[in-house]
């Protein structure tokens, strides 16, 4: 857990008009700056950052926040990684509660150790990308597999020379443990016992793996020649490690964000072929199946997550997988995709023969994660026979048991049971019970105190670290120009932000006691199906937010044998304010991640600004139909001038208390 003294600290030592102006252009206008927002797409800027208050506010989507919310609305980064970079930023260091004095003396070595191999990681990539201009091998290769320059520099690609030893000209002391330690040197004996070393990669092409922040943590590397093996990634090291890393995370994140998917491949080919071929929101897992480390990643970056297969029995085998790793983290508002290529071929190979737009008609084509769940389970069964359907049942309840309580699973349970020709409770979709023990993310919705999954996250806190060529806002200062190129065409369609209303929802829904306090001018902006969830929850004071969620659960479950049709959630118009509930009280990674750490001011400042954002949305609608009203041709009367004027002070100051 950090520490909230020290998140006070941190945002005012940060500069969030440096911070955002790394990555929007702002410009002055009056005490503010503003621009386009970087969270929708916008002609003209609707973007504010306030300097002396050290926030963001969008007035056209409602997106705001402090500096940290921005990293981890715009980079994807959890509530921890935010406050690293941040820490990275403004020269502090991450304190950690309780830790002991070994424990700190532990981690600050550790730190060290990682900006020392970082360092060599990024000499020898810079080493590698240079030598590439001088090979025609691993030119011509890339000419042949149609990869342009352009693409080739986007990706970093590099070539190792061959030789024992070529990164001897790029290490001083070519004997340092670091070396062996970042994967990049061999250390081994030969026959007589001598000590001898030498290059891991030698006549490769070589595709260096970026962090989530830009940093060269490995290697994969292609022979070029006829050793073995074809394909070879760096160790396991303390950069990296293959079931927490993807490749092209970094490359690809303002496509991902455009496409609002993500594909994931399995060779780093198939991501830069992709790229040569304008989709560049692919990203590959490193010779490993799917963990639920990936998934994490995966569902931060796009809502809709698509898994591409070889069409082979291999590629059988590692969906079937996939697909269990993806239910605990299957909501109506994150998406699985299950992607079979012809027989083969790899996305490399198809994309080349068949074109972009072919595989793109092909996976709009591919079955949703609730058909192939279906596919898998009857695989093999006879269904026009008993014994067929209680096997085909018994392997729809096991897979349905790992997905968490949300409307996707009753709507699932519900169609697999009528296909089946069994109740749902055969399924282990109980009605007034849909949730799934096992799965710690299954439970998310139904902890009520959030802090207790802090220890969770504890996991993905990774060491402050602070890489000698200093990577400022997240990308790679040594490629020239990328930074440029990368600010003007950044126009990213992203994962929606929740609307000013939901927010508020969300958060209501979780912390039950502010229905009390919502202001009356704020209730009436709500829609009706929201006013009556607050009615709801009023209705039942002093309760936490686990017992109403098992108050909406028990509820829709009666609802179960009227409400819920076959015909999918769009054919539910009249919400009930326990099916709302649920729905409110669903995952929210960015909500939760705060409320995890105990950041009950962040948590307040979203409360406040939805809150406001809304009367000012409402004032401004009143004022433009006033307005209207007034221009079309009636004689204008005093009073009704005078009405304008007043609302028109009240959104001033209303947009003044907002900002500053
Ligand atoms: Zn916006």
């Amino acid at each position: 857990m950090i520490p909230q003294a020290f998140i006070d600290t941190l945002l005012q030592r940060v500069d969030i008009v440096e911070l955002v102006g790394s990555y929007v252009q702002l410009k002055k206008a009056g005490i503010n700056y503003s621009g386009l927002c970087p969270f929708h797409t916008e002609k003209s800027p609707s973007f504010t950052v306030s300097a002396s208050k050290q926030f963001y506010h969008c007035f056209g989507c409602g997106a705001h926040g402090t500096a940290v919310g921005f990293l981890m609305e715009h980079l994807g980064l959890s509530f921890p990684q935010a406050v690293e970079d941040l820490a990275r930023r403004a020269g502090l260091e991450v304190p950690q509660e309780q830790a002991s004095e070994s424990d700190k003396a532990a981690s600050a070595a550790q730190r060290d150790q990682r900006v020392r191999l970082m360092d060599c990681t990024l000499q020898a990539a810079k080493f590698y990308q240079r030598r590439l201009k001088e090979s025609p091998q691993a030119i011509d290769y890339l000419k042949r597999r149609g990869v342009t320059g352009e693409i080739a520099k986007r990706y970093h690609l590099g070539y190792s020379p061959e030789g024992w030893q070529p990164l001897q000209s790029v290490f001083a002391d070519y004997e340092q443990a670091d070396l062996v330690d970042a994967g990049l040197v061999i250390a081994s004996h030969d026959e007589s016992g001598k000590s001898k070393r030498y290059d891991r990669f030698r006549n490769r092409l070589m595709f260096p793996i970026l962090s989530a922040r830009g940093e060269v943590i490995g290697f994969g590397a292609r022979t070029l020649g006829s050793d073995e093996p074809k394909y070879l990634n760096s160790p396991e090291t303390p950069l990296f490690s293959k079931g927490q890393n993807l490749y092209g995370v970094f490359e690809g994140r303002t496509s991902i964000r455009e496409a609002g998917q993500v594909w994931v491949v399995e060779g780093y080919m198939d991501v830069v072929a992709l790229a040569q071929h304008g989709l560049g929101h692919a990203v590959a897992t490193l010779g490993t199946a799917t963990t639920e480390q990936h998934l994490r990643m995966l569902i931060r970056m796009a809502d809709q997550v698509v898994f591409m297969f070889d069409g082979d029995a291999a590629g059988q085998r590692a969906a079937a997988k996939a697909l269990e790793i993806s239910l605990p983290f299957a909501t109506p508002k994150t998406t699985f995709k299950f992607v079979f290529l012809p027989n083969q071929h790899d996305p490399d190979s198809f994309v080349r023969e068949s074109g972009a737009q072919a595989l793109l008609d092909h996976v709009a084509a591919a079955p949703p994660l609730s058909s192939f769940l279906w596919t898998q389970s009857v695989a093999d069964q006879d269904l026009a026979t008993p014994e067929g359907r209680a096997a085909a049942s018994v392997e729809v309840r096991r897979l349905l048991g790992l997905m968490p309580a949300t409307e996707l699973k009753l709507q699932i349970a519900q169609s697999c049971a009528k296909r089946l020709e069994c109740d749902l409770a055969s399924l282990g979709v109980s009605a007034s019970v849909t949730r799934s023990p096992g799965s710690a993310h299954s439970e998310r919705p139904n902890r009520g105190d959030f802090a207790n999954r802090s220890s969770a996250h504890r996991s993905d806190h990774r060491p402050n670290n602070r890489p000698a060529d200093r990577l400022t806002d997240g990308r790679p200062a040594w490629v020239p120009g990328y930074g440029q190129r990368e600010r003007m065409e950044r126009r990213p369609v992203r994962r929606p932000i929740p609307s000013l209303s939901d927010r508020l929802m969300q958060i209501l829904v979780r912390q039950p006691q502010r229905a009390g306090s919502l202001q009356p001018e704020v209730l009436a902006t709500l829609t009706p199906a929201q006013q009556a969830l607050v009615q709801w929850v009023r209705g039942q004071p002093g309760r936490s937010f686990a017992s109403l969620h098992e108050a909406a659960l028990a509820a829709a479950g009666t609802q179960d044998s009227s409400g819920w049709g076959a015909d999918g959630p769009d054919q539910q118009l009249d919400v009930s304010p326990a099916a709302l509930f649920q729905r409110y009280a669903q995952p929210e990674i960015t909500l939760d991640d705060l409320m995890a750490q105990d950041q009950s001011d962040l948590v307040q400042t979203e409360w406040d600004r939805a809150a406001s954002g809304l009367l000012l949305r409402d004032l401004q609608a009143r004022a433009t139909s006033l307005a209207k009203s007034l221009g079309a041709g009636q004689v204008a009367s005093p009073e009704r001038l005078s009405e304008l004027r007043d609302l028109q002070a009240k959104i001033a100051e209303l947009k003044q208390s907002l900002m500053q």
